[in-house]
């Protein structure tokens, strides 16, 4: 455990040396891009490995301005004369279509400067490659086309011109690929929390098993039953709860037991209503948080049913979702069809965004083109260009130039490389997260600062680990492993996708991309106290506490396999995001289906004179379609005020 990750140094190495030799010299290309460092040959944050997501250097500005001292450091802002029709605040998924909308409208003139705080663009929708003996891609964050309710007609707009084909999704994917090779979704048992290490066939569909689409098989309900360290007592109920045919809450109609179990967590409906045995809490404590970055405890039984976890089958619950049930739990077969999934995630979007902003950036002209399309970062802020877009910048202050009811335009401050800078605009919409909105425009309304800064962020950790092979997950008959003591609590290999001239690995002896999925949870709190003590946790995470986690987790589960941490894996990609989902409202600590009236993200995102707001956390809807959504309302917003003002928009 204590050996070096040598593959991975060198790989580091080469491809620091790579870049180097294309640069003059080190020295005079120190000096000649410190004060723009996307314009160096060798500025390519893709190919970054460590720690990714909310990166060094990419929030300290913003953490500064919220605990005091930003100002004194900076001293006044430098004017840089440059003058604007809109400036989009944050460039993400939000952001970038914001852009798109608002030129559709004002027309290709439109002069517009996108501002984000990292050093890529995408915001969550983050690509990470591996360039080792074989090119690989991983998404650092936004995994997919996907959501719970069917996109919108402005969002289903946006995509199909990108050219995404979202039908076309099954040509890409080798969906049997995994269990053509005989392997399966897992169960790995940890002794610290079952008494055992001990990797067992997973035998629901939920654990874990949809990385691989399969379905409980009777083999796998024995097998799972003949070998999983639990007790006959928690078998037995472990049994019941899949098969039983209970109603636990007798007497009640449908909506009664729904309003009953929208206000009880699924680990109380568990442990105190079906009267499960402890170690099979344990054992389903994590299944939710790859939706909610919460655990069992911190879910209402109304959503662990709407999610299909077991214990309801006999309670006879009407199809139609309870009052107060998540969007994530709510069943849509139309939503369902509409599925894609590139190799980076949605970072395909960003990209095609960024393509569609500025041609120079990025070339080709297909969305599967784009896959393989290395993208040029000395373009992105080019005074040439309409459209620009600045990284490595944190704006800390936006405010209109006198009275906001009159005022001709905006100005934007912004932190970069120690320094302020100040640039006007015609228009602002702010696409950042909502939780920062109150720090940098002080001139909104009280009621609204407030509700913009409930909107704190879901933290999770998504980390991509490359491996010389996969054959010790083979030997094990591993796709995914479901780890409920685990440090990563899910991880699978890579969904076999191969589109665009990028090829998924087929053979075990080729170098993989796994993906493995931590949200840090503390049981029992109120959701958002878990999600605040989660966000300090990952910012005060090390690089290398992950990195021993990782090592000592995989050297744990697949060591029957043969599998090596010191020579099995090549690299490590850790996406931190303490800001990561936005928060959707959750039946146990926020009901808001029982006061009526607005919920605060109606409140958070009203038009502020030449200021809109956009993001997700506008729709209080964790995904791309609400940023694209959000996007186009806050436009209409500030190009057809009177439109959106009557709804018509
Ligand atoms: C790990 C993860 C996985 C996800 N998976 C999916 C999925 O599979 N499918 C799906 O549909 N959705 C998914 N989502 C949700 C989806 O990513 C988001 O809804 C969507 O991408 C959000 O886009 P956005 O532009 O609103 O916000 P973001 O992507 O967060 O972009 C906002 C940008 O603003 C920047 N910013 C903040 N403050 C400032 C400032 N002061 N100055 C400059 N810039 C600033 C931020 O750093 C960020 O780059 C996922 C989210 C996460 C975190």
């Amino acid at each position: 455990m204590r050996r070096s990750i040598t593959r991975r140094d060198f790989l580091n190495g080469v491809a620091l040396t790579v870049g180097a030799a294309i640069v003059p010299h080190p020295a005079y290309a120190a000096f000649e891009f410190q004060n723009d460092p996307e314009k160096s040959p060798s500025y390519y944050p893709p190919a970054r490995t460590g720690m990714r997501g909310s990166h060094p250097g990419s929030f300290e500005t913003a953490h500064k301005l919220r605990d005091g001292g930003f100002w004194d450091q900076v001293g006044k802002p430098v004017d840089t004369g440059e003058s604007y029709d809109l400036v989009v605040v944050g460039g993400g998924i939000s952001g970038l279509s914001a852009a798109h909308f608002f030129r559709k409208q004002a027309g290709s003139k439109a002069r517009i400067l996108i501002l984000d705080n990292h050093d890529d663009f995408g915001g969550h929708a983050k690509r990470n490659e591996f360039h080792g003996s074989r090119f690989m891609l991983g998404y650092g964050g936004t995994y997919s086309i996907e959501s719970p309710a069917p996109y919108s007609a402005v969002a289903k707009g946006l995509i199909s011109e990108l050219g995404i084909d979202v039908a076309s999704y099954p040509k890409y994917v080798s969906k049997n690929l995994y269990p053509s090779l005989g392997l399966a979704p897992q169960i790995f048992f940890d002794k610290e929390t079952f008494g055992a290490d001990r990797l067992v066939v997973n035998p629901t569909p939920h654990a874990g098993g949809e990385m691989a689409g399969e379905t409980a098989s009777d083999t796998a309900w024995k097998t799972f039953m003949a070998e999983a360290p639990l007790s006959d007592r928690a078998k037995e109920d472990f049994d019941r709860l899949h098969h039983g045919n209970k109603d636990y809450l007798p007497g009640l109609s449908s909506n009664e037991k729904k309003a009953r179990l929208a206000r009880m967590s699924y680990a109380t409906f568990l442990s105190d209503v079906v009267g499960v045995d402890a170690s099979v809490v344990k054992l389903l404590r994590n299944l939710p948080q790859p939706l909610f970055g919460l655990g069992i405890d911190g879910v209402s039984a109304q959503d662990a049913w709407g999610l299909g976890l077991p214990g309801f089958t006999g309670m006879a619950l009407d199809v139609a979702p309870g009052k107060g049930q998540n969007r994530d739990t709510i069943y849509n077969a139309e939503a369902e069809k509409y599925f894609f999934h590139f190799p980076d995630g949605n970072a395909s979007i960003a990209r095609m965004l960024v393509r569609q902003l500025i041609p120079g950036a990025i070339a080709g002209h297909s969305a599967t083109d784009i896959v393989l399309a290395r993208a040029k970062y000395a373009r992105l802020d080019d005074p040439a260009s309409p459209i620009r877009i600045r990284l490595n910048s944190t704006v800390v202050r936006v405010k209109h130039n006198g009275d906001p009811a009159t005022a001709k335009d905006v100005e934007i401050t912004y932190g970069r490389g120690g320094k302020a800078y100040t640039v006007r605009a015609a228009h602002c919409v702010l696409a950042c997260w909502h939780v920062v909105i109150p720090y940098i425009c002080e001139e909104l309304p009280q009621q609204q600062q407030e509700a913009l800064s409930s909107a704190a962020k879901v933290p999770l950790l998504y980390t991509n680990v490359a491996l010389r092979n996969w054959t010790s997950l083979q030997k094990l008959r591993a796709s995914s492993v479901y780890a409920p003591g685990g440090y990563h609590t899910f991880f699978n290999l890579d969904l076999p996708v191969s589109i665009g001239g990028y090829e998924c690995p087929t053979q075990p002896e080729q170098p993989i991309v796994i993906h493995m999925m931590k949200t840090p949870c503390s049981p029992g709190k109120p959701a958002r106290d878990q999600h605040r003590m989660g966000r300090i946790e990952l910012f005060e995470t090390t690089f290398e506490t992950v990195e021993k986690n990782i090592r000592e987790q995989l050297a744990r589960t697949l060591g029957g396999g043969g599998f090596d941490p010191a020579r099995d894996i090549t690299a490590i990609t850790v996406n931190r995001w303490p800001h990561g989902y936005a928060y959707e409202y959750n039946s146990l600590w926020d009901p808001f289906w029982l006061e009526g009236g607005v919920t605060p993200c109606e409140i958070a995102r009203k038009p502020f004179g030449r200021i809109a707001i956009a993001n997700a956390d506008a729709a209080a809807y964790a995904y791309t379609d609400a940023a694209i959504d959000e996007a186009y309302r806050a436009v209409q917003e500030i190009t057809k005020p009177q439109v959106a003002k009557a709804g018509k928009s």
